[in-house]
């Protein structure tokens, strides 16, 4: 009677253990954190090498930030470049990277993602993604015949994923934590709606992305930008593969450096040239219709003296001329700016001080510049325009440090064994500047690198 008792309560308990997902224990070859680009591309190429692997995504829906890319993808010396007589070489592409990111990038990894970006694209279009070249005056970047490139390049992935037996998706599950005995990384705790468990793996890749949607982690990187908007990224970005890998030991590189944008608001930016061009451009004020900066000066700069005003925030104010140049039309436009034939209704509409905005725009308009602008515009010709701005972070340029079988080091400078990273997690490929379009093919070219290492 004891016996059976006994034997129920046994059968009660891993019945509940089973249905709440506690305690399970889940073996695989290769575990992937993190569904978008960089992780399908990591969990693919397990998968074409016949092992298995189980992709875990926090989020409902595969895709992170890689959906949201617009521009396209930045690759060299490709066939679409040799069929379109347009060039743009390797050498052009490792220099325009390096420069852009004010040669603080690590070139020993540049140069590996110059080297295989056009068998990247080839990959790529076996997997039925359709490119072109932008144009002659843009080269280095490869856009979609027609449509969003982002949406696209994630739609080839998500369908060759689904090609491979050996291939687990599981949305809806966050890793917490990397399992490590013996200084190997073993698996990792993760979460879905039911419960936790742990999914054990030879090898582990991360490919978290960046932690664009963490303002406080941002800001401890990096406090001049303290109060950023995050806006302009997906909720998933919020830097946990760089949490867990310090736990491993893992070492950093480029922290402090983060894309933003001083002009954005509504989920998207806005060129600078609104506030840049000779004669024509307008100004920024503060929410006391003050000016507080050169609006003239870097973007990061900008936004960094921007999110130092008490609102953290600014308007831009602009004349009709602007407005009718694609940048302002934008801004206004999507921006859902405000618009009057006089600067005072504009300020009632922005419920600044008219007074105080009439005395700036006057004095702009008569040169008078007490922050050492060389390029002034004038604010002259009705309507009128005020669009606030949010300052956003865009893209995170550090982040795991890594060497070229993506394997992740420590702070004694030793891959750390079973762990690799690819895509948005990992540092050193930008420096202080990112060429838009390098980071999707970073996806694909330390994606696979990656997928390879993790099964050798
Ligand atoms: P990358 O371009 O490097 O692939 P993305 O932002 O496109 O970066 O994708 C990163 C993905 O990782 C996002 O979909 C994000 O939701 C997911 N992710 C981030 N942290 C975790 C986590 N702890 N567990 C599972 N998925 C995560």
């Amino acid at each position: 009677m004891k016996l059976t008792k006994v034997l129920l309560a046994g059968i009660l308990v891993f019945a509940l253990a089973a249905c709440s997902g506690k305690d399970k224990e889940i073996k695989t070859d290769v575990l992937v954190i993190g569904g978008g680009g960089a992780g399908l591309v990591s969990a693919i190429t397990v998968a074409e090498a016949g092992k298995k692997v189980i992709l875990v995504e926090k989020m409902s829906a595969l895709g992170g930030n890689t959906i949201i890319s617009a521009t396209g993808i930045t690759a060299s010396d490709t066939k679409y470049h040799e069929d379109a007589g347009i060039s743009f070489t390797k050498e052009d592409h490792f220099k325009r990277t390096m420069e852009t990111g004010k040669n603080l990038a690590n070139p020993a990894l540049v140069q590996i993602l110059v080297n295989k970006s056009s068998e990247a694209i080839d990959w790529l279009t076996e997997l039925g993604l359709k490119l072109k070249v932008r144009s002659e005056a843009e080269p280095f970047w490869l856009v979609p015949v027609e449509g969003h490139y982002g949406s696209q390049l994630i739609g080839v992935l998500i369908n060759e994923a689904n090609q491979y037996d050996k291939l687990d998706v599981r949305t809806k599950t966050k890793a917490t934590e990397l399992v490590i005995k013996d200084g190997k990384v073993i698996g990792a705790t993760v979460e879905d709606e039911k419960g936790s468990y742990v999914i054990y793996a030879k090898s582990v890749i991360l490919a978290t992305g960046g932690l664009n949607n963490n303002p406080e982690m941002i800001a401890f990187y990096n406090e001049k930008y303290k109060n950023i908007n995050t806006e302009m990224t997906t909720p998933g970005a919020t830097g946990d593969g760089i949490v867990m890998a310090l736990a491993a030991n893992a070492d950093l590189v480029d922290m402090q450096y983060f894309q933003v944008r001083p002009l954005s608001i509504n989920g998207d930016w806005y060129h600078e040239r609104i506030l840049t061009t000779e004669d024509v451009s307008g100004i920024l004020v503060n929410f006391k219709g003050e000016r507080f900066v050169n609006e003239t000066l870097a973007p990061k700069a900008l936004a960094a003296e921007i999110l130092k005003t008490s609102e953290h925030s600014a308007y831009a104010i602009f004349d009709n001329r602007v407005l009718n140049t694609p940048d302002g039309k934008k801004f206004f436009e999507k921006g859902k700016g405000f618009q009057a034939n006089t600067i005072e209704e504009l300020a009632v509409l922005i419920n600044i001080d008219a007074v105080t905005l009439l005395k700036t725009i006057n004095d702009y308009n008569q040169g008078i510049d007490p922050f050492g602008r060389t390029v002034l515009g004038k604010i002259i010709e009705a309507p009128y325009q005020a669009v606030q701005t949010l300052p956003s972070n865009h893209y995170t340029m550090g982040g795991l440090k890594v060497n070229a079988d993506a394997q992740v080091i420590d702070k004694n400078n030793q891959p750390i064994p079973g762990l690799f990273a690819a895509g948005e997690v990992m540092g050193g490929l930008y420096g202080d500047g990112r060429v838009a379009g390098n980071n999707t093919l970073d996806d694909v070219v330390f994606g696979k690198i990656a997928g390879l290492s993790a099964v050798k």
